[in-house]
């Protein structure tokens, strides 16, 4: 066992100058200015222009890049990603309307989820997005609304496999789920599509989220490619899409690593020669949500008290898992472990301390930092959380104790 703890993988995307973070090219302390209010969240547009370039340079160019909205639906950073990106998917009518008003090519939309209800469903067709059809009730419902609007469906299967991702923060396949035709379901299922009038494009197969280590995911790929061309046999039109999903993951927590990109492109370089052979209409589309902007944003609260606590010393500020419950250890992680955290306008400072950062609500839960060492602050300073551009303000319970609203800024 090592003695050493491990620290945080180092945040190096954002400049430190004269001790103060930078952001979109000025001191955090003037983008509070600009912003008005703390708390916020921030976004640097040139952390996601170089994040796609990144997978651009890396990536096999036949594959196709989506943004998967739901990891962070403002609407400034959807309308630049599009520009950036082949496609969005979405997963509710509210990111839909996000999506389409960037005026990405609806064909190049996609909806998936489970449990889409009519409306939700009709507004797809009308657009001519595909839906990712989720089950046969859906597929029948989905039939039935195209015919009534006189319009002819896009539709593709999202398969449950049968198996799942290893080592996946989230694992959303393998086994019982409610995403997804589990694939011993999907012949008949396709067949049954191919009864109705609908254009069927393909499959969308997703095995998980936050995954860190390349073995795992090139695992995940081998398997998700040897399903779609089996499932493909019984496809009652041409294959035209297979997402292979998301799940890049990004480091986080002490101990992480970045994922290593260059195997995982090598395995999908690998694949395309079969895919192209086998499915020769098909565009492998890949749909990163938290890769592309988990590390591009950071959230800002402020220090409002600084109390010492029987020898334990708090900051107390006026954000917290209202406005970032993932940061606060309660969106999925089974031990709580920290975020990334500095104090922005002192990174290093004079003076370190052990602290922890807490929000303001009544709970034990409302912590942003659990005895980190920090450069020591007091009122007024602004502490800052890193990776903090996915699943943050609208995966948090922004009503929890009715606080004023955090704002969200794109730099
Ligand atoms: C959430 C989600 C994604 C994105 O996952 P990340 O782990 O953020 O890359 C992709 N596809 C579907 C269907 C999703 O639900």
């Amino acid at each position: 066992m090592s003695a050493v703890r491990p620290t945080h993988w180092p945040i190096s995307q954002f400049p430190v100058i004269d001790d103060c973070l930078h952001i979109g090219g000025m001191p955090l302390t003037q983008l509070a200015a600009r912003v008005g209010q703390t708390p916020f969240y921030a976004y640097d547009r040139r952390l996601l222009d170089e994040r796609v370039a990144l997978l651009r340079k890396r990536l096999p160019s036949a594959i196709q890049l989506h943004y998967a909205v739901k990891a962070n639906p403002m609407s400034a950073v959807t309308q630049h990603l599009a520009s950036l990106v082949d496609g969005l998917d979405v997963a509710s009518l509210g990111e839909l309307s996000v999506a389409l008003d960037t005026g990405m090519d609806p064909a190049e939309i996609s909806f998936a989820g489970p449990g889409k209800r009519p409306p939700e469903l009709t507004a797809a067709i009308a657009a001519g997005i595909t839906i990712n059809l989720e089950s046969a009730r859906e597929l029948e419902t989905v039939a039935r609304l195209g015919h009534g609007l006189g319009r002819q469906p896009r539709v593709a299967v999202r398969v449950n496999p049968d198996f799942e991702l290893k080592a996946s923060g989230m694992k959303m396949s393998g086994g019982p789920k409610p995403f997804g035709v589990d694939a011993e379901q999907t012949p008949a299922l396709l067949r049954r599509i191919g009864q109705l009038d609908l254009d069927f494009r393909g499959f969308h197969i997703f095995s998980g989220s936050q995954n860190l280590r390349a073995e795992a995911l090139i695992d995940a790929h081998d398997r998700t490619f040897e399903l779609a061309l089996r499932l493909a046999v019984d496809a009652p039109a041409p294959v035209r899409m297979l997402n292979i999903g998301g799940g890049f993951g990004i480091p986080y927590f002490p101990g992480d690593t970045p994922l290593d990109l260059e195997p995982v492109a090598a395995n999908l370089d690998h694949w395309l020669p079969t895919v192209k052979e086998q499915l020769p209409e098909a565009h492998v589309v890949l749909e990163l949500g938290r890769y592309l902007v988990g590390e591009a944003g950071i959230y800002v609260v402020e220090v409002v008290d600084r109390k010492v606590s029987r020898g334990h010393t708090f900051l107390v500020t006026n954000g917290g898992l209202h406005h970032h419950l993932a940061a606060s250890g309660n969106f999925g992680q089974v031990v709580r472990k920290n975020y990334p955290v500095v104090v922005g306008n002192r990174v290093m400072g004079n003076e370190r301390e052990i602290v922890s950062v807490v929000g303001p609500l009544c709970t034990p839960l409302d912590i942003l930092a659990d005895r980190m060492e920090l450069a020591k602050a007091d009122v007024g300073d602004l502490i800052v959380v890193f990776q903090s551009g996915a699943y943050g303000l609208t995966a948090s319970p922004a009503r929890f104790l009715s606080h004023p609203a955090c704002v969200e800024v794109l730099v």
